[in-house]
């Protein structure tokens, strides 16, 4: 059985007063936190007060937003997977599309990070999906193949994918407002759970979770979250209002 799961990407938005204020306003129905995990990705200047004031929230996990795949050395501005885990981290978002867009991360730097963030215990959350002229081109299912082979399948040996979330976010979804449709986003999901199975089988396939991210809200999430292959969500901007978030925790409850 695979948890859901529900994350929030910060973004570079919060500050440790955000942090503070935020976790007066952030609540989960008492008996979802045993069904479904939850998770935060503050800028990393933020964890520190998330680690501090989310001791009232103990159900909410904390994420990186990226990680270098080194663990040490002359990388000015990077973080690195053991910081991460330092920091309080669990888990940490790789190939975000604002990443391979902005700062050139390629499906081998990609693949780089994930095993690394596997190899100090933490969970990678990897990101995939195509732009809009790639959708209209048709190509939304090679792309989605070349950045799983690229990003997951190229590991030596074979990655444990109930150790990996996968997310797919179309790029044309992210920050814009236009959510894909649930069967959009259930097809693609599916799309991606068979390019696992065919490389690596039925119950790895079985075990990953593949998330689905891009102008998720309250008024989207039920829906999202009924279809078959979506076992969770990745939430950019709604997830920077706690009452918003809120809701979203607690899809499928009428809360
Ligand atoms: C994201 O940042 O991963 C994201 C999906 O953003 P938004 O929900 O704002 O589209």
């Amino acid at each position: 059985m695979r948890k859901p799961l529900v994350a929030g990407n910060w973004k570079m938005h919060g500050t440790s007063e955000t942090v503070r204020t935020y976790l007066e306003k952030f609540s989960v129905p008492p008996g979802l936190t045993e069904e479904r995990e939850f998770l935060i990705c503050p800028p990393f200047t933020a964890l520190a007060a998330w680690k501090e004031h989310g001791r009232s929230k103990p159900y909410v996990m904390l994420g990186g937003q990226d990680a270098h795949w080194e663990e040490k050395g002359a990388y000015t501005g990077e973080v690195s997977p053991g910081m991460l885990r330092d920091a309080g981290c669990a888990y940490c978002i790789v190939g975000h599309s604002e990443r391979r867009a902005m700062f050139h991360e390629t499906d081998e730097m990609v693949n780089r990070k994930m095993n690394a963030l596997l190899g100090a215990g933490l969970t990678p959350v990897v990101c995939v999906g195509e732009t809009l002229a790639q959708r209209e081109a048709g190509e939304t299912e090679s792309v989605l193949r070349t950045q799983v082979e690229g990003g997951i399948l190229t590991s030596k040996g074979r990655p444990d994918l109930s150790r990996i979330v996968m997310a797919y976010e179309p790029v044309w979804a992210i920050g814009t407002g236009r959510t894909a449709t649930a069967r959009q986003a259930d097809e693609a999901c599916g799309f991606i759970r068979r390019l696992l199975r065919e490389a690596l089988g039925e119950a790895a396939a079985a075990s990953v979770r593949i998330l689905y991210g891009g102008s998720v809200k309250g008024a989207n999430i039920d829906e999202l979250m009924a279809q078959p292959e979506v076992d969770g969500v990745l939430v950019g901007g709604a997830s920077l209002d706690p009452d918003e978030f809120s809701r979203i925790a607690a899809y499928g409850t009428g809360r």
